[in-house]
């Protein structure tokens, strides 16, 4: 069985076949599933989807895309979410200074803010970050993530910053770049890490991997990703899939 540990079932182009979709999943191999909210509307959505289907989870917070128009308000609302049953994590929260939709200043505040009040609820938290690697670590550390654990997801940094982050108490979270051609730092880092600190995702519908680059994603695929990512470790996919599944298992507080 697989974990996928970050998709977007809440997505928009999943309007047309949502539930067909998630209903087919047992049978491709997935049996868990963290479904990652980017704003309030979408975290309700997340809960609501977590509630129909036993084997998915809501990760709620507000994506650095989404926090310019946020206040006070906003996260003692996604706060009170946090304690519905369904809620494994705070996220996807931190950094994107590609799009850079909000100002680095302000992205940087609520990063940090949604941080602190993980930590204050004691769960888990769920990172974003695109070409923002030196911030991201920086507010990681000042913040004291290591305290509640997370997982940085699409992980595109260097080995030093994974095992720095590993240090810290964090998962290292890979999805379907690892099949791309360009993949060779990716593959890397897959190298250099323990196996006992890796996850899978696939962070559908986007990013699916090769040989389905380009169309829309979902976690029938991440048996792809879970065999590159054991071809890179020289081991078996059932050791892959068994340890990235435990993985995900311990860090979401999943028992069952
Ligand atoms: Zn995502």
């Amino acid at each position: 069985m697989l974990f996928d540990s970050h998709a977007h079932y809440d997505d928009e182009k999943f309007d047309a076949d949502r539930y067909e979709v998630i209903e087919k999943l047992h049978n491709e191999g997935v049996g868990y599933v963290v479904n990652a909210a980017s704003n309030l509307p979408s975290a309700i959505d997340c809960i609501t989807l977590a509630q129909r289907y036993d084997f998915v989870y809501a990760a709620i917070g507000i994506h650095p895309q989404d926090v310019s128009n946020i206040n006070e308000n906003t996260l003692a609302t996604v706060s009170d979410f946090a304690g519905h049953e369904r809620v494994v994590a705070i996220g996807e929260i931190g950094l994107d200074y590609y799009y850079e939709n909000s100002p680095r200043d302000v992205q940087q505040y609520w990063f940090s803010r949604q941080i602190s009040m993980a930590r204050d609820l004691k769960l888990p938290v769920v990172i974003h970050d695109r070409d923002a690697h030196e911030d991201t670590l920086k507010i990681i550390k000042q913040e004291k993530a290591g305290e509640t654990g997370g997982v940085l997801h699409c992980f595109s940094g260097s080995v030093e910053m994974a095992l720095e982050l590993i240090e810290n108490n964090f998962y290292i979270s890979f999805g379907g770049t690892v099949t791309f051609k360009n993949a060779r730092k990716s593959i890397e880092v897959v190298k250099a890490i323990p196996e006992d600190r890796l996850l899978l995702e696939t962070d559908s519908p986007y990013l699916a991997p090769e040989p389905f680059r380009g169309k829309r994603n979902y976690s029938g695929y991440l048996k792809y990703i879970a065999q590159k990512v054991a071809d890179i470790k020289g081991v078996s996919y059932e050791r892959i899939a068994q340890i990235t599944t435990e993985n995900a298992k311990k860090l979401f507080g999943i028992s069952s």
